[in-house]
């Protein structure tokens, strides 16, 4: 049938006419991969862009095909050399993973595989329940917990917050909404809680203004009196007390709440006790400082983070319940073109019923990856030893008389600026924003700014498997040469 033929021949694909010249570009772009993370090292952290740069990312939607070989040209040229920089060793601004080779390599083979993780009977679904189950073990929550991969730890804080609402609303808060709950629900949090759970309560339908913000100790810690003080006081005024969450490392200065104090008030007070350990839920496995976060796995849900501390590419988080079936009747829907069969693909299980998204990509592989070739024990140690370095780099502060430690250092932030005599808090912060920005703009080191105790400040966070002393030796000289250079050509 020869019209037949034609039409077949005719049809399209996205797949390459040709593979071997496929693969010869792809042998190109993995060699310039390995290439750019050894020697990642002697390039500079960050570095603007020029114009051409800019302007090519404001080129109109491509119409007409392009050899993928000049595809690639373009991202290398005006993408690659662009990083935001975090897999540099010296990029220690805000909180970030570095990511790691074997892992990117295990997002690529996701992509090739094309599994979606929105559940069913498939391999891809089992390695997404080990990961979760090695993550219930790394914090020492029992095997009969839940847990979900989501995006990362804004959406893990999320689907704890989210659980801990619907337990606690003593109504049925899935049919009948928030409108419907008797008493107003309070959450209670240290006035360093992270900004995401403002974000959270909002979109709850519970309001800003339903998560108290506890006062905080000298060392940055939920001050406990205060807490049980406004958990009373709630109560005599009508409210319903339902959840603390207790932060594991405060993105501020890396405080960490006293998670036994705060199970123990909590099982006092019935209220969920949900830890966002986004950033040091995982100290949990480092061996010299697991006592931090003693207490953990009390909780009835954790946020983590492995694009932080296991240094997964982005995105990964990680959300886990105590309840399992609190978890599952939070989300759970059955819509009839999602229904389980006895047998076949869609007999196993259905994941997107821990969560919000129904497709879900396959972040599992590239942790499952990492973990299985370095061991959980040496992703611990790299812990302890960003948590040294960290110590390291205080004894560096607190021994040079130009600069000042601003918050005492728990774990791996450092909160310090530099000094200068007789100067205003303004023009403090002037300087050191300055001293910031120059260390940025000259490829030295990423480091980002903060307000502690109402006092600007840098701040150095070491989630970075790449770091060495020498980088924090480096960054406290050069910080001191550009403060000579500021001040001498900044008349007082
Ligand atoms: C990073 C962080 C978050 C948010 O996590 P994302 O992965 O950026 O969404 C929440 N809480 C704390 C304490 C964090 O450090």
């Amino acid at each position: 049938m020869d019209t037949f033929q034609e039409a077949t021949n005719a049809e399209e694909t996205l797949d390459p006419p040709d593979w071997a010249e496929v693969g010869a570009l792809s042998h190109r772009i993995l060699d310039d991969a390995i290439a750019y993370l050894k020697d990642v090292r002697d390039r500079p952290v960050w570095r603007g862009m020029p114009a051409e740069v800019r302007a090519f990312f404001g080129a109109p939607l491509p119409r007409s095909p392009a050899p993928a070989a000049d595809v690639y040209d373009d991202v290398a040229r005006n993408l690659m050399p662009y990083p935001m920089g975090n897999v540099h060793p010296r990029f220690w601004s805000w909180y970030m993973g570095s990511s790691n080779f074997t892992g990117a390599l295990g997002d690529f083979l996701a992509a090739i595989q094309g599994s979606n993780l929105g559940g069913g009977n498939h391999a891809a679904g089992l390695m997404d329940s080990q990961v979760v189950n090695w993550m219930k073990e790394m914090v020492g929550f029992p095997t009969s917990a839940s847990g979900t991969l989501v995006s990362g730890g804004s959406m893990a804080n999320i689907i704890g917050l989210t659980v801990a609402r619907n337990v606690k609303a003593g109504v049925d808060v899935r049919e009948r909404g928030v409108g419907a709950i008797p008493r107003p629900l309070r959450y209670y949090a240290s006035d360093q809680v992270h900004s995401c759970h403002r974000k959270a309560m909002e979109l709850l339908g519970l309001g800003n203004r339903a998560l108290r913000r506890i006062p905080t100790d000298a060392g940055l810690r939920i001050d406990i009196a205060a807490l049980k003080a406004a958990i009373a006081e709630d109560r005599a005024a009508g409210f319903k007390p339902a959840c603390v969450i207790g932060t594991a490392g405060t993105v501020n200065t890396g405080a960490v709440d006293d998670l036994q104090a705060l199970a123990s008030v909590a099982a006092e007070e019935d209220l969920w006790f949900h830890v966002d350990g986004c950033i040091g839920a995982l100290i949990a496995i480092a061996p010299e400082s697991r006592s931090l976060v003693a207490g953990i796995e009390r909780a009835d849900s954790i946020a983590l983070d492995p694009h932080k501390w296991l240094h997964a590419p982005f995105e990964a988080g990680c959300a886990l319940v105590r309840d399992a079936s609190a978890h599952r009747n939070t989300f759970a829907v059955t819509p009839e073109y999602l229904e389980s069969t006895p047998r076949g693909l869609a007999s196993g299980e259905w994941l997107h019923d821990y969560g919000l998204q129904t497709s879900r990509g396959f972040r599992a592989l590239k942790i499952w990856m990492a973990l299985k070739e370095h061991g959980v024990e040496k992703f611990g140690r790299l812990i302890d030893q960003n948590i040294a370095q960290a110590r390291y780099l205080t004894g560096l502060i607190e021994a040079e008389p130009t600069l000042e430690l601003m918050a005492p250092t728990t774990i791996n932030i450092v909160s310090f600026r530099h000094r200068l005599a007789g100067a205003s808090e303004e023009r403090l912060k002037v300087l050191n924003t300055e001293i910031m920005l120059r260390l940025q703009e000259e490829g030295i080191a990423a480091l980002s700014d903060t307000t502690v105790q109402g006092r600007h400040c840098l701040r150095v966070a070491i989630a970075n498997h790449r770091t060495r002393r020498d980088d924090l030796d480096l960054v406290v000289s050069e910080m001191l040469r550009l403060g000579r250079e500021i001040e001498a050509a900044t008349p007082a």
